[in-house]
């Protein structure tokens, strides 16, 4: 386990354990950015001021738990 952390879709959700997390995308949506997300590959994170946003989302919607790794 030591060159996975870095691949998409490697991590699972650290709250209900689901695998492959989608990753957010931030910023404006480009219109290839919003088909990608109702195809459930991506997650829209918007335009964030925050230093260090989560990188995934879990793609239970009934979780939803965001996350770095
Ligand atoms: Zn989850």
């Amino acid at each position: 386990m030591t060159d996975t952390a870095s691949r998409p879709g490697a991590a699972e959700c650290p709250q209900c354990g689901a695998p492959d997390p989608l990753p957010i995308h931030y910023g404006y949506p480009e219109p290839q950015h919003i088909r990608a997300a109702l195809r459930g590959e991506i997650a829209l994170g918007g335009v964030v001021s925050q230093p260090d946003p989560p990188t995934f989302e879990c793609r239970l919607h009934d979780c939803g738990y965001t996350f770095s790794v």
